[in-house]
């Protein structure tokens, strides 16, 4: 079978397991992987707050005030989640699951960060903004420079904003964790992440200056408190964002919300050649492994490659496919699964 298009996630997926590789991006007819269930939801505070910003810079670059952007991009955001609970309510036969912001505190959660956000960057305004959501798709000899990369898929990615400054174009991406990264001087110019995004912005925008990880921090645990009526509490998440929004703030007994890094080198010169050159030889792997391979259809199980037990339990957490791996591919673990319709990276 042929890969079209490749990008960060699969390739770091392919490096953690192969197994998890063929489940979430090869099995199924369409041959984009199966996803769980409940999926498309589970993060919904990330997934609202990546569109928040996306309609917020939008109108920011388009002259709003920050507070008029706010305003458009919170009733954008209560529309998207209309939509995606709908979508799931479809998924899961007829009502979206109870956990899927049945009671309304994710959203108002999600406005409150927007709130939050939008005073707290207001400066953002004058940013000259060169690209929002802006999803590439880069043919493999241009993105390598070699022709001889012809036969290998696509670079694809999504860059969340790009804006312009004296030094060359900026790239930031948005990061919505429970726990953020606060050690990244030294690691930032190896991020995959960062090395992709500047090679495709440098192919259509010119050559980056650097790389920006702005980091909101979702509440670990926002629940009422023994006699908080649920409006009380409602009225306490709409505040939080707005009344911590550093995450070196000196509050009592509290954390911040927002971590924005300064603008992070990028790897460059004969370092980043050799890093896209080794890259370029994992897409070649991850092609050849499923070469002269048909579509497989869910359930059928991975063809000669290799599971990686050591991957299945990390940072707390168990792999999603862990069922499939563990009891077999079955109508009763694959009930859990979905086609997935597209492959974001
Ligand atoms: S459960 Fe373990 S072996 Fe199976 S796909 Fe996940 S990481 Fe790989």
């Amino acid at each position: 079978m042929k890969i079209a298009e490749i990008g960060t996630s699969q390739r770091t997926c392919w490096q953690l397991c192969r197994a998890k590789h063929y489940h979430a991006f090869i099995m199924g007819k369409g041959g984009n992987g199966i996803v769980p269930l409940a999926e498309p939801l589970a993060p919904l505070f990330g997934r609202c707050g990546h569109y928040a910003l996306q309609v917020w810079y939008w109108h920011l670059a388009n002259g709003a005030h920050p507070e008029e952007a706010c305003g458009m991009a919170s009733e954008a955001v209560r529309k998207f989640v209309q939509e995606q609970r709908a979508e799931m309510a479809k998924a899961f036969g007829g009502r979206p699951p109870s956990y899927i912001d049945g009671d309304g505190s994710e959203l108002t959660l999600v406005e409150s960060f927007l709130n939050g956000y939008a005073s707290y960057y207001a400066d953002d305004r004058h940013l000259d903004i060169i690209s929002i959501e802006w999803s590439f798709t880069i043919p493999a000899e241009i993105f390598y420079d070699d022709p001889s990369a012809r036969d290998l898929p696509s670079c694809r990615g999504t860059i969340d904003l790009v804006f312009d400054t004296p030094d060359g174009p900026v790239i930031m991406d948005h990061k919505f964790n429970q726990y953020l990264e606060t050690d990244l001087t030294s690691r930032a110019s190896f991020w995959p992440q960062a090395i992709n995004y500047a090679r495709a912005a440098e192919v259509s925008f010119g050559k980056v200056a650097g790389f920006i990880l702005n980091q909101i921090r979702k509440p670990t645990s926002l629940r009422p408190t023994n006699g908080e009526s649920f409006d009380d509490f409602l009225s306490r998440i709409r505040s939080e964002y707005v009344s911590y929004p550093d995450y070196n703030g000196d509050y009592p007994r509290k954390r911040g919300y927002f971590l924005r890094s300064g603008i992070l080198p990028i790897l460059e010169g004969g370092r980043a050649r050799r890093y896209l050159e080794e890259q370029k030889h994992l897409d070649r792997e991850i092609v050849e492994a499923y070469a002269g391979m048909e579509a497989p259809a869910v359930g059928e199980p991975p063809p000669h490659i290799r599971r990686n037990w050591d991957a299945c339990h990390r940072w707390g957490a168990h792999c999603e496919y862990l069922d499939l791996c563990e009891y077999g591919y079955n109508p009763a673990t694959l009930a859990a699964f979905q086609e997935r319709e597209e492959v974001h990276m």
